[in-house]
């Protein structure tokens, strides 16, 4: 079977593969600016037939109580992705522009395989615990604590990394027994749409259990956080959209789990490697051109060493052009869409107005008249305060900030509005620690660690977001906890 569709991709709702009644939408490829094709445009009267679906399913049937049926389901589901690699590794290099080096990692490949994982945790999970006796108000009763699934999710993703996100989200909701309905970014359609296919023709899933709704139109995504119908949203985008689909929600009071934006630090202590700790952000932030919520954008480095951190950092990145994501080798392809590249742009000019100073980069690399790119690009000559240092870019944009020591190096890293992620470098111990400890994030890295990975939950403090993705804490986020007591 190809995946690639012959017209447009489909909707799946209900267990059906059905046209959008909004006809279709084009999908672009970000490195050529061509049509690859075209996605099911889906109306607010589809995304109604979804939750309707994703309802049904969850009250109706035996989904939410047979582990083992569950843990089959994502099993083939995770075989069946594996056996399309090869088409969804290609595609998602058109698609996405993510270069291949990433494609066989975290842009498709690692996540199927974290499918896995969390249909493991369906079965292994303790679903029943026993609380023992206890005499409340002077009488013996024998307690247990039920989990339980929550009810229906609605999944709403972004673009930049749409597959791990697509699979963080669907992978433990239904291990934990929820239904579905997944609506994309209207930037990455197939990378959901496609896998609607491979569930629809090839893996065991009840109609209903999983509804997967493309549109060029956001606000069938926003149906999802109003609809009483669904009992949680699980959101990853920006913060501004995050806070709009909170408000929403109230209403309905449900929950919502919320996976944001970040402006993370990489911070070097003045006992570190600093060449091999610029070498690593330099290629932390043109990896897959900027676009990731946990990439490191500000590099906090020593005052003494600012002028050597500079000329490190630009070094490395003279070695990581822009270019062709298909291209073996490319670390930094396209921003997503025009709009994204005018972005990235706007946020270099307003550096330079506030008094910045482009060190490379600053525009589009000359041998490309096709593609959003946008070049590898090092702002010095600003302080944390400048917008450029404040606000989520989303591009391949590092702004070098100078520290007076450690304790300033943690402020530094803590003046912003986001808490999502960061990295130290550092030779003691016992430094690393504080700055580990004192730095208010989701996740740290030390001396280039990595810790993304499917038993590793991930996500932010403050404005970077609500909740926890993947690991235990990942799958928890989808269940309810019921107490159940009988006298003892
Ligand atoms: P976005 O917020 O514009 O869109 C994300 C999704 O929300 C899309 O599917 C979009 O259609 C939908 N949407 C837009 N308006 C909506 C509304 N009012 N109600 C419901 N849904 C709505 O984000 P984006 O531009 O696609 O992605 C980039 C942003 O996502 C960046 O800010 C980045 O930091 C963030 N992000 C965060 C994480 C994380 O895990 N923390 C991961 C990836 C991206």
């Amino acid at each position: 079977m190809s995946l690639r569709p012959a017209a447009a991709s489909d909707l799946l709702i209900d267990g059906k593969l059905i046209p959008g009644s909004g006809g279709t939408f084009d999908v672009i490829n970000p490195a050529t600016e061509e049509v690859i094709g075209q996605a099911a445009d889906a109306t607010a009267a589809d995304m109604d037939a979804a939750i309707t679906a994703a309802r049904v399913a969850f009250d109706t049937t035996d989904w939410s109580r047979d582990h083992a049926f569950r843990a089959s389901c994502l099993r083939q589901l995770r075989d069946a992705l594996l056996a399309h690699a090869d088409e969804f590794k290609a595609l998602a290099t058109e698609e996405i522009g993510a270069p291949s080096f990433l494609t066989g990692g975290p842009q498709f490949q690692g996540p199927a395989e974290d499918l896995g994982y969390f249909a493991d945790l369906a079965e292994s999970y303790e679903w029943t615990r026993d609380l023992g006796v206890a005499k409340p108000m002077g009488l013996k009763n024998q307690r247990e604590l039920r989990y339980e699934a929550a009810g229906v999710v609605g999944a709403i993703t972004p673009w930049n990394f749409p597959h791990q996100i697509n699979f963080a989200k669907i992978g433990p909701a239904l291990a934990a027994g929820c239904t579905v309905v997944l609506k994309p970014a209207p930037d990455t359609p197939w990378a959901a749409a496609l896998v609607g296919k491979v569930i629809a023709e090839e893996t065991d899933f009840p109609a209903g259990v999983i509804n997967i709704v493309t549109s060029s139109d956001h606000g069938v995504g926003a149906q999802l956080s109003s609809d009483p119908r669904v009992d949680i949203v699980s959101f990853t985008g920006s913060t501004a959209t995050g806070k709009k689909i909170m408000a929403a929600a109230a209403d309905s009071l449900k929950k919502v789990f919320l996976e944001l934006g970040g402006k993370s630090a990489f911070i070097v202590l003045d006992d570190a490697d600093l060449a091999g700790a610029c070498a690593m952000a330099a290629f932390s932030v043109v990896t897959h051109a900027g676009q990731g919520c946990a990439i490191t954008t500000r590099l906090v480095v020593p005052r003494e060493k600012l002028a050597e951190a500079i000329t490190a950092t630009r070094d490395a990145m003279a070695g990581l052009p822009a270019d062709d994501p298909a291209k073996p080798g490319t670390i930094c392809g396209p921003l997503i869409s025009a709009a994204q590249r005018d972005r990235v742009e706007s946020y270099i000019a307003i550096a330079k107005e506030e008094g910045g100073t482009v060190e490379i980069g600053g525009g589009r690399p000359a041998d490309k008249d096709k593609g959003f790119f946008v070049e590898p690009t090092l702002i010095s000559g600003l302080d944390n305060s400048a917008r450029a240092a404040q606000e989520e870019i989303f591009g391949p944009v590092l702004v070098i900030i100078a520290h007076d020591g450690d304790d300033d190096a943690i402020a530094i890293a803590n003046d912003s509005p986001y808490g999502l992620s960061g990295m130290v470098y550092g030779t003691d111990e016992d430094r690393i620690n504080k700055v580990v400890n004192g730095v208010r994030t989701g996740t740290m890295g030390v001396n280039g660690g990595i810790w993304y990975s499917a038993d590793v939950p991930f996500g932010g403090y403050k404005q970077s977001g609500i909740g926890r993705e993947m690991g235990v804490a990942g799958f928890e986020e989808y269940l309810e906890s019921k107490a159940v007591a009988r006298p003892a």
